[in-house]
């Protein structure tokens, strides 16, 4: 839990160093149109190579630019390890409870037969409590936040609901986008549900949202079918 906690921390960073390389990159284009204007305006051809040579020189600034953006979002490879969901889930329970407003009623509820889990379990938890911070922050004036733990067809689903401010339709198509938040700067980076679903979907399953404004939100984590696969990677190796 500290180490989610770090993880948490991160996050925010992430968000005002993304911020501070977009500024970056915007000084280097700057130069790099300078550079093109005298060009296009000298006559004399060293003054002209100068010119590229300059552009270039931005050109690569702005590259290694791009790709420190890119190593700061591109989530840590995880450990995947075999684990009862439902246990994973109430022992975060203290957590989630303590992430809550005091406002904020939870609820949970585990299904007695889920099924077993391969997933890195420090994502596990992150992906529940970023998801409970959303809806935390929905319900500014309390609320009720439901966390169910169900078996659909051999999959694990988490549904986890709030009776928070809901999403406009237009907010909700871009929810998932990196670096989309409506939260005033400084207090969000806009990374959290991309990375729940990011890490959701490279393990094989899907992430859903349903909002009604003024009503809430439900998201729903729909877990891949390990044993499935498990079988299905033991069959190919035949
Ligand atoms: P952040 O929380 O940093 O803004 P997220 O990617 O987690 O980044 O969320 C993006 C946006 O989606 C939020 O700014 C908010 O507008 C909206 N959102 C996410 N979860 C909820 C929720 N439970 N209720 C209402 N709006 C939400």
């Amino acid at each position: 839990t500290f180490a989610q906690l770090v993880q948490a921390q991160k996050m925010e960073a992430v968000g005002r160093l993304a911020s501070g390389v977009a500024h970056d990159f915007g000084n280097v284009l700057a130069v790099a149109g300078g550079y093109v204007r005298s060009g296009l305006h000298s006559g004399n051809e060293a003054r002209m190579r100068e010119s590229l040579q300059g552009v270039d020189t931005a050109v690569n600034r702005a590259n290694l630019l791009t790709r420190r953006l890119l190593s700061l979002v591109r989530v840590e490879e995880g450990v995947e390890e075999w684990f009862d969901p439902g246990e994973a889930l109430k022992a975060l329970m203290p957590m989630i409870r303590q992430l809550m407003g005091p406002g904020v009623k939870v609820d949970v509820t585990v299904a007695d037969d889920l099924p077993p889990l391969f997933f890195d379990r420090m994502q596990f938890d992150l992906l529940v409590l970023n998801v409970a911070a959303n809806a935390d922050h929905a319900m500014p004036d309390g609320g009720g936040f439901s966390l169910r733990a169900r078996r659909d067809n051999d999959r694990l689903v988490l549904d986890l609901a709030d009776t928070g401010v809901g999403m406009e339709g237009d907010v909700l198509v871009h929810a998932f986008e990196p670096f989309f938040t409506t939260k005033p700067r400084g207090q969000g980076s806009g990374l959290g549900l991309s990375v729940v679903r990011d890490l959701v979907q490279r393990a094989g399953g899907s992430v859903n949202a349903e909002s009604q404004l003024g009503r809430g939100t439900t998201i729903s984590l729909r877990f891949a079918d390990a044993l499935a696969e498990l079988a299905e990677v033991e069959t190919e190796e035949r």
